[in-house]
């Protein structure tokens, strides 16, 4: 069995067209367009490309997006101050944090963060009040990762009510809440982390599996029941000749992609896999691609209900 391919870069690209004319009929009826302000502390590369990203996708999708940058040095009381200003501005809908904080500002800074983005801005859905109306099912903006999963698994006509579905990693950004949202569509679901005994043969049961732990090519063909949908959220950098090889065989197109350029994104599911599921999301070009135009969605909502709730 090969498995179909679940195209999260056109859905994505779909989703945005979908996107732009409601953003445009926003801007004429409230004589601006809705506002996304992405707070930057740092100079962390990774961060630098995953925020040049959603700065280019809001902007060509006509929302406005200002970029905030404070320096490494800054304390946890500037991002604080600076969240508070946005909260405060009539122009921005949806406030953004990007993560890592620098370590500077202390451990738990970030929650501190987030949990001070007003409720009604929190596009990333990471603040207390998201996540506690998420887990009572009256979500109002969630976590745009998992949300753009299940977009994904609906517009592709997915069945999820009475399906096992098995989510491997627990973080907040992406397993706690995806397994939330297969439970409120009424799946059994059985959440997995790196104390899990067994894990294989728990994942082995799942029909619907989701991956989302950060190591690369960790679900090998054994975790997977021939046809079932598995769905990879890890996005890894690998820059080492041994796991690249591990992952493809010797003359593969993504192999020599390796070879050209010193390092290759990869995903948590070995490529191998494909053999076995019934249908697999890619990476790149899988749920990546979903999660900015789910912080899109996310804006535009925000934007909506903050003028409903005004007027
Ligand atoms: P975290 O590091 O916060 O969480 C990883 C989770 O995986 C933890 O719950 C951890 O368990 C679990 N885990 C680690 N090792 C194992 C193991 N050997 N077996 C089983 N479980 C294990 O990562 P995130 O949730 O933030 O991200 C996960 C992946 O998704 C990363 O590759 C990240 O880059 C990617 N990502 C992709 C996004 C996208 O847009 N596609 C967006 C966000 C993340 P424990 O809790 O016990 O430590």
């Amino acid at each position: 069995m090969t498995a179909r391919v679940l195209d999260g870069q056109s859905l994505a690209a779909r989703m945005q067209e979908e996107i732009k004319p409601e953003v445009a009929v926003f801007t004429q009826q409230h004589g601006r367009p809705p506002g996304l302000g992405i707070v930057l502390a740092g100079n962390d590369p990774a961060s630098e490309v995953y925020v040049g990203h959603k700065v280019k996708a809001g902007t060509s999708a006509g929302f406005r997006v200002d970029l905030e940058r404070l320096p490494a040095t800054a304390s946890l009381a500037d991002a604080l101050a600076l969240v508070r200003r946005l909260n405060a501005s009539p122009d921005h809908d949806g406030i953004l944090v990007q993560s890592p904080l620098p370590k500077g500002m202390g451990r738990g800074a970030e929650q501190a963060v987030f949990d001070t983005i007003d409720p009604a801005k929190d596009v990333d859905g990471f603040g207390a009040s998201s996540v506690g109306l998420l887990v009572q099912n009256r979500p109002k903006l969630v976590a745009c990762t998992p949300w753009g999963v299940i977009q994904l698994l609906e517009r592709e006509n997915i069945l999820i009510a009475g399906r096992h579905a098995v989510v491997v990693g627990r973080s907040d950004i992406v397993g706690k809440p995806m397994a939330m949202l297969l439970l409120h569509r009424d799946a059994t679901v059985t959440i997995c982390h790196s104390k899990t005994p067994n894990l294989p043969e728990v994942c082995r049961q799942a029909d619907i599996l989701v991956a989302a732990v950060g190591k690369p090519g960790l679900v090998t063909r054994d975790f997977v029941k021939p046809g079932a949908v598995v769905i990879d959220v890890g996005i890894n950098r690998v820059t080492d000749a041994t796991t690249a090889s591990r992952l493809y065989p010797a003359g593969h197109k993504r192999l020599a992609l390796f070879q050209s350029k010193g390092s290759i994104l990869v995903g948590d599911v070995h490529p191998e896999v494909e053999d076995v599921a019934g249908a697999l999301t890619p990476v790149p070009g899988g749920v990546g691609p979903l999660t900015i135009t789910m912080l899109m969605a996310n804006t535009l909502k925000a934007a909506r209900d903050r003028l409903a709730l005004a007027g």
